[in-house]
């Protein structure tokens, strides 16, 4: 069962957008008076939709301007009742608004899935283009502290993490929490970690009395020779 107050919204979105037999579509122009750019600042701004008919079935409607990124220019943000967000990208070419490049969702359909295909979610991290065997093994390692170097990016919004895998552009990822594609690229320290460190103390604790050990045999050995 699809929800059909989510569907209704998605419905009325795509009519405001595109236009209908009552209204021509939003353009540009229009983007910016609702959200208040330039007076508001560089961006991203934001505008919720006011109740209106088609909109009763979610909690909100809220359009983001990103005036400054050459590929998104609207993130359509519905909120259904549950409080679920489903995002849509769309890019203004001058006359319509389109699908940007890299795959972001931005059909103004229901969907029921809002984590992006191929996206898995381990101890709060994203991983995208690894099996879901990879992505557990990789947890793995960052828990341990051995992913020292290793590539990830970072939102600067909510702190998720994303890791991808050699098969992903990291430019056309986007964070799966909010939506935002002005993601920070950042690596793993080389710096030894906590983890690192205890492994290492506990590797040297390990050796300390494994030569305790062959002294003592030595020690019994030399009293034993000097004793005959
Ligand atoms: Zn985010």
């Amino acid at each position: 069962m699809g929800d059909t107050g989510l569907e209704r919204a998605f419905e009325k979105v795509r009519a405001i957008l595109e236009g209908d037999v009552e209204h021509p579509g939003l353009t540009r122009q229009d983007l910016e008076r609702l959200v208040g750019y330039p007076e508001r600042g560089e961006g991203p701004l934001a505008y919720t939709l006011p109740p209106q008919p088609g909109l009763e079935g979610v909690r909100a409607v809220r359009f983001f301007y990103y005036p400054r990124d050459p590929e998104v220019t609207l993130i359509v943000e519905i909120e259904d009742k549950n409080g679920k967000r489903h995002l849509r990208h769309l890019k203004w070419n001058g006359l319509a608004w389109v699908p940007p490049r890299g795959g972001l969702k931005s059909d103004l359909t229901a969907t029921r899935e809002t984590v992006p295909v191929g996206l898995k979610e381990i101890r709060g991290d994203f991983y995208a283009g690894f099996t879901l065997e990879e992505a557990q093994a990789l947890a793995e390692r960052i828990r341990k502290g051995e992913t020292a170097g290793e590539k990830y990016l970072l939102c600067p919004t909510d702190r998720t993490r994303i890791l991808y895998s050699p098969s992903i552009s990291p430019a056309t990822l986007s964070c799966p929490r909010c939506g935002t594609t002005a993601l920070l690229h950042k690596a793993f320290p080389i710096a030894p970690t906590t983890n690192y460190l205890e492994a290492k103390l506990e590797a040297l604790l390990e050796e300390q009395t494994r030569l305790r050990q062959q002294l003592e045999g030595l020690e019994r050995y030399l009293k034993r020779k000097l004793g005959e």
